[in-house]
């Protein structure tokens, strides 16, 4: 059986805690980073704000009528 002082008991329950937090925040972090970047397009003519679907690949501007192609990714 292994023997776990105090203070090392205290470590494991700080760090083990800490770790859960740091995934969960990174978890959301990661999700909201990746829905804005898939809803929100940015018109290059106007900088008219449209939000699109996941999939589309081209988008006609409802402000200054232009069709562009939506990059995908990085
Ligand atoms: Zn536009």
């Amino acid at each position: 059986m292994m023997r776990i002082t105090l203070p090392e008991s205290f470590f494991f329950y700080s760090t083990l805690s800490l770790a859960f937090i740091f995934i969960l925040w990174l978890f959301y972090y990661l999700k909201r980073r990746r829905l804005e970047k898939r809803r929100i397009f940015i018109c290059r003519f106007c900088k008219e704000r449209i939000e699109i679907e996941p999939g589309q690949i081209t988008l006609r501007c409802p402000k200054c009528n232009a069709i562009q192609n939506i990059e995908i990714g990085v």
